[in-house]
């Protein structure tokens, strides 16, 4: 049956502007890094991107290695918006990246030209798009010089496959460099997409917090749930449906579950509890709280995390005390 999108869609949503730019971005987006692969059910993720957008999701985020297999994830979202989402284009705001290995020989990974240019052409083609809204160098490339690789992200808006061009994983001293190059070559330039939780401070520390309002980028922060270890699912164990239990993810494996981990994540829940939260609605505050921060960029296994996660909109406010005792579980 066809689908009519909520009519209500943009009313309890927030939208913030990607840093000094025009682009408005959802307070939280949805990724699709897992849960929409070859082998994971069809049904599933149309009713998790049926749902975000009916909530006022308007980013979707892919890369052309999502899956497993590889491609499959940006596959799946092109029959999806082939059934579903055509009539919203102008809605919704697409984005891919290119840099982690893709295909076999000596292009079909990292950061030059030639990559990100071939690979841009491919997830076009997998997801039957004219264009991306965003296309993302998807890390830095120790062996290309910047400039390549920006010239690559230029040449993308140039030919009009992408509308903006973003970055992922570079750090502050690499952000500013790349505003520079990319401000000369005329290419607008709106967002680093950088992993940021309770549990992951490296944007703290890499300088990427300190720079990103003079670089006039936003930051959109990833895996702001640490993949599901800041939700109440594995305080007691590893549920058999989890990430980690799926084991897809080499980031997310039971080892990480130590004796001191499992404490600061009961500390944490108990606080969230004090809140009127649930520990997923806290970490997702807590990231959400930060002005430098555009949007989270949330995963989904089933529809109800993604509401339960967009019902943290309105609460995202913290007491000095609040902030101070979150630190302290953490060690920071
Ligand atoms: P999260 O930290 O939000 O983790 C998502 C997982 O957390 C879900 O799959 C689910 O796990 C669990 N979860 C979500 N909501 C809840 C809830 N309310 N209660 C309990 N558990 C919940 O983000 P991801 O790590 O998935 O990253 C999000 C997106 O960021 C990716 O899809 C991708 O687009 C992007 N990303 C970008 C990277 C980059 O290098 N640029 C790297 C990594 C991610 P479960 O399956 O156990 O239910």
């Amino acid at each position: 049956s066809g689908y009519c999108a909520d009519e209500n869609r943009y009313e309890s949503m927030e939208y913030n502007h990607s840093g000094a730019s025009g682009l408005l971005l959802p307070a939280l987006s949805l990724g699709m890094w897992h849960n929409f692969g070859s082998a994971d059910s069809f049904d599933n993720m149309q009713a998790m991107l049926r749902t975000a957008f009916d909530c006022g999701v308007t980013y979707f985020d892919l890369a052309n290695n999502y899956g497993p297999v590889p491609g499959s994830a940006e596959e799946n979202f092109g029959r999806l918006y082939a059934k579903d989402f055509r009539p919203y284009r102008d809605e919704l705001i697409i984005a891919s990246k290119a840099g982690h290995p893709m295909w076999p020989g000596p292009y079909g990974n990292w950061g030059s030209r030639k990559s990100l240019l071939a690979s841009l052409d491919q997830s076009l083609r997998r997801t039957g798009l004219e264009y991306f809204d965003i296309f993302y160098s998807h890390r830095p490339d120790p062996e290309t010089p910047l400039e390549e690789t920006m010239g690559a992200l230029a040449s993308a808006v140039q030919q009009g496959k992408a509308l903006y061009a973003g970055i992922s994983n570079y750090d502050g001293e690499s952000t500013l460099r790349a505003a520079e190059i990319l401000r000369e070559l005329h290419c607008p330039f709106v967002v680093n997409q950088s992993r940021y939780s309770i549990l992951d401070r490296r944007i703290e520390d890499n300088g990427l917090k300190a720079v990103a309002q003079k670089a006039g980028v936003g930051i959109v922060a990833f895996s702001p749930l640490a993949q599901g270890l800041l939700s109440d699912k594995y305080l007691d164990g590893v549920p058999s449906q989890s990430r980690m239990a799926k084991g897809r993810s080499l980031s997310l494996k039971e080892s990480v579950l130590t004796a001191e981990k499992r404490q600061q994540l009961r500390q944490l829940n108990e606080l969230a509890a004090q809140r009127g939260q649930t520990l997923a609605q806290m970490a997702l505050a807590w990231v959400l709280k930060d002005s430098d921060v555009t949007s989270v960029l949330i995963g989904a296994s089933r529809p109800e995390q993604i509401r339960e996660n967009i019902a943290v909109l309105g609460h995202t406010d913290f007491t000095e005390e609040e902030l101070r005792r979150i630190d302290e579980i953490v060690g920071r």
